[in-house]
């Protein structure tokens, strides 16, 4: 499964990435962060596609993709 690290305390919530996801898979959280602001989560990780839209678009660079790759094993 693909993978979306948020390092919550560099959150702004400036919501850039919200707007960027074409599947609609952040939101804010209802917590708050160590600056006070409702951080970005991810809900149905599973359908994240590892585009990277929302890792660029960030600017505190709070948002990490991993894309799964399989590999085939050959004997
Ligand atoms: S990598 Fe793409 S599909 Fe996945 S959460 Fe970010 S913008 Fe959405
Ligand atoms: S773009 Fe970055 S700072 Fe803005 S809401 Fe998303 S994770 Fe937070």
């Amino acid at each position: 499964m693909n993978r979306v690290v948020i390092d919550k305390d560099r959150c702004k919530a400036c919501k850039l990435c919200i707007n960027v996801c074409q599947r609609k898979l952040l939101e804010l959280a209802d917590e708050l962060n160590a600056k006070g602001y409702h951080p970005i989560a991810i809900h149905a990780v599973e359908k994240c596609t590892a585009c990277g839209l929302c890792a660029i678009m960030c600017p505190e660079a709070s948002i990490e993709v991993f894309k799964e790759i399989k590999v085939k094993k050959t004997a």
